[in-house]
């Protein structure tokens, strides 16, 4: 298989906070992969921009830098992390200052488009939006690309919508959640909707439940400030997992066409019944013979911040009442696993008899690592003896499946900065979606802080407080395990 490279209009991407963290780890990196790949137009160029003074070596010489210890690898011919850093450029400007704004829209082509991505603290979204229009950068066929978190509860993710508002048309708008760029996020798309045969069964008539599980073996390390304030439920369940739990169990949009997608996503969170206090558990990780506990990390050393969640979600439509929804994520876990588990239900009726055992169908898409799916399907045990039944998986891993080319899959990054530049926002979050999202979890997080509740301890290296198991075994069901 042959991974084809689709051309792009030529652009400037202006990039806010260029020295930061996230420029250096993820979006220069996958920039310099993109150009590798034939995906840069010639007149297409980067500009960096942040508030540390540097002229075009000193920027080039930061991006040569991230790209080696970023960029996975060698480049895979010679001469060409020089050839990228010539389409790159810098100019100092601060958000919230008026110098260097000029020059900035000096290094800048009216032919190309254009796009902003605020890789910066979300104080500055606001500041930057003004600007762009105060000293002319944008024009109406300019885009913005803004990085998570968006708000920290619905009140500030709603003045943050109107204040980009102000500057910025919801066309314009592109909001990320890199888990909506993973290839096998958007396989999870495909699966559903370019096969017959998942379909039909795609429902609470035969789907018993649903899990997805987010598991991370790392702690909140060196994040600790920004975690602390945030916690498992701000900084996943709410944009990533409800991502997930969206694609998972949206109707199919007519077309795969942005407005069309995210208005059956927005159909879903709308949907979803308030979470029940005894349907969560929170929890906070302890400290181990190896390592230091949560609360090493932060400065608050009775902080009740969650690094872990487990609770179970209801969606009352025609498709999926009765089918409860498992979601759970949670730092220093057992293993590093991001999966969606679909349990169907038992056969209606078994002509093997009761010695024959319970069976059923269990579809499991792995999103990382080892990205792929299995399908437990029923057969019957080989040898004499009768009819006894054994499950046994169907399984594919991407990797193998697509052979070399295939298991060289653009990072989400890559793939999202891509769609900015086409302009195609159907892997973007919308306002109202965001919004939406946060109304839901909202009355989770202010009746934590209500009751006063405290997070469940758990050791590193398990699957989570013990309360978590028993929120699916009082159900009489079981999560799949998180492999080490
Ligand atoms: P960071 O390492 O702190 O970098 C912040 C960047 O903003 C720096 O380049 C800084 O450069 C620039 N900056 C700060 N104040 C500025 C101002 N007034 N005007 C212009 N530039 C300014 O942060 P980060 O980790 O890269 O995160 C950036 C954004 O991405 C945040 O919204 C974060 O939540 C989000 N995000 C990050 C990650 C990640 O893995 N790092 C993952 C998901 C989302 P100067 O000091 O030179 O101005």
């Amino acid at each position: 298989m042959v991974s084809r490279v689709i051309p792009v209009e030529s652009f400037d991407l202006v990039i806010f906070g260029a020295t930061g963290d996230l420029a250096r780890r993820k979006i220069l990196p996958g920039l310099f992969r993109r150009f590798c790949a034939g995906q840069m137009p010639a007149e297409a160029q980067i500009v960096g921009a942040a508030r540390s003074e540097m002229d075009d070596t000193g920027f080039r010489d930061l991006v040569r830098e991230a790209i080696e210890e970023f960029g996975g690898g060698t480049p895979r011919e010679p001469g060409q992390v020089d050839a990228f850093l010539e389409r790159v450029a810098y100019e100092a400007v601060d958000a919230k200052g008026d110098s260097g704004w000029e020059a900035l829209r000096g290094r800048l082509r009216d032919e190309n488009v254009r796009a902003f991505y605020f890789s910066v603290g979300p104080g500055l979204f606001g500041d930057l939006a003004e600007r762009l229009r105060k000293f002319g950068l944008a024009s109406p066929e300019s885009r913005i690309v803004v990085e998570k978190p968006f708000g920290h509860d619905l009140e500030s993710a709603r003045a943050l919508n109107r204040e980009l508002a102000q500057y910025f048309d919801e066309t314009q708008i592109y909001r990320i959640d890199h888990y909506l760029g993973k290839e096998t996020v958007q396989n999870l798309m495909a699966v559903r909707f370019g096969n017959v045969l998942f379909e039909p069964l795609w429902n609470a008539q035969f789907v018993d439940h649903i899990q997805i599980t987010v598991a991370e073996t790392v702690g909140v390390g060196g994040r600790g400030g920004y975690y602390d304030e945030s916690g498992a439920m701000r900084d996943m369940v709410q944009n990533h997992l409800m991502q997930l739990l969206c694609l998972i169990a949206m109707e199919p949009p007519a077309r795969f066409e942005p407005d069309a997608v995210r208005d059956e996503k927005l159909k879903v969170i709308r949907a979803l019944d308030p979470v029940e206090p005894h349907h969560i558990v929170r929890g906070q990780y302890d400290a181990d013979d190896k390592q230091p506990g949560y609360r090493a990390h932060v400065e608050n050393p009775r902080s009740r911040t969650e690094s872990f969640v487990a609770l179970r979600a209801a969606i009352s439509n025609w498709r999926w009442a009765g089918t409860p929804f498992y979601l759970r994520t949670g730092k220093m876990l057992r293993g590093r696993t991001s999966e969606i588990v679909v349990t169907f239900k038992d056969a209606p009726h078994s002509i093997f008899g009761a010695e024959a055992g319970r069976h059923r169908n269990v579809l499991v898409i792995r999103l990382q690592p080892n990205e792929g799916m299995t399908l437990d399907v029923t057969i019957k045990e080989p040898g004499p003896g009768g009819m006894r039944l054994l499950d046994v998986p169907l399984d594919m891993t991407f990797a193998d499946a697509l052979g070399p080319d295939g298991a060289e899959m653009p990072d989400a990054y890559e793939r999202l900065i891509m769609d900015v530049i086409r302009g195609n926002q159907t892997l973007f979050m919308r306002g109202d979606e965001v919004e939406a999202a946060w109304a839901w979890t909202d009355p989770i997080i202010d009746g934590w802080e209500r009751r006063g509740e405290v997070p469940k301890p758990y050791d590193p290296g398990s699957s989570g407080p013990e309360d978590a198991l028993m929120l699916m075994h009082r159900d009489g069901r079981r999560w799949r395990d998180i492999k080490a």
